[in-house]
């Protein structure tokens, strides 16, 4: 498994420089769902620090159980309302904010001691009624709305696209996203990540400008 992490690093440093990124210029996120608190040890122990989880219940005991490392936890799984308290609470960071709702309830459960709560908000690029993420369309009210959250911190955009076969293919989809990114910046909205590509399609995200890679498979095996 830490011959996973290794492999992965490779890839991701390749596609770096086959695209002309920066080096270091992309993040990995491990999506560590359903993998133990052992696995995780494992990895930490090899030096990664990024985790990504997706369920609240699970997550709270890897958080609680691994409470001595510096572990930097990520939800990156759709958020039920009721949830977004301790997800505020336990949380370094949340990738998929997709309502005012949501973003509302996170800010206002944001314990006083931490810093403001860094999110992303998950966009709906290829508009599958099966997918979460907010509509392209409603993306830069959300945007202008969390911007304005004293305690929250926008950082990006997050995007799980329909998963083509090809890489052409694949690239027109996170290529929405980068244009979504600039059609905020250009409406004054900073952004400084874009969290896309998983073990199945890292390369094309990575090359329209993915800043964070959230990889579980590859890593781990199946
Ligand atoms: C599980 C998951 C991933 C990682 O997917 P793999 O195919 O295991 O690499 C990435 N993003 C989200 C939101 C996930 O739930």
């Amino acid at each position: 498994m830490t011959d996973g992490l290794a492999a992965v690093k490779k890839l991701i440093s390749d596609c770096e420089q086959k695209y002309g990124r920066e080096p270091g210029s992309v993040k990995l996120l491990i999506a560590s769902k359903g993998r133990s608190i052992e696995q995780i040890k494992k990895l930490y122990a090899a030096g990664q620090v990024i985790f990504g989880e997706n369920y609240l219940q699970e997550a709270e005991k890897k958080i609680t159980a691994l409470a001595a490392t510096n572990i930097e936890w990520h939800f990156i799984g759709p958020i039920q309302s009721n949830k977004a308290k301790k997800i505020a609470e336990h949380f370094a960071f949340v990738h998929s904010v997709a309502s005012m709702k949501t973003a509302k309830r996170l800010n206002d459960h944001r314990p006083a001691h931490l810093p403001p709560l860094n999110i992303c908000i998950e966009v709906n690029i290829s508009n599958e009624a099966s997918k979460s993420g907010i509509h392209p369309n409603e993306l830069l009210a959300l945007a202008a709305y969390c911007k304005n959250m004293p305690r929250l911190k926008l950082r990006g955009l997050m995007a799980l696209p329909h998963l083509y076969e090809d890489l052409e293919a694949q690239r027109r989809e996170f290529k929405k996203l980068t244009t979504l990114a600039k059609m905020l910046r250009e409406n004054d909205i900073e952004l400084d990540t874009l969290s896309a590509g998983t073990s199945a399609d890292f390369e094309a995200a990575i090359a329209e400008g993915a800043t964070m890679v959230r990889i579980g498979e590859l890593v781990f095996g199946n």
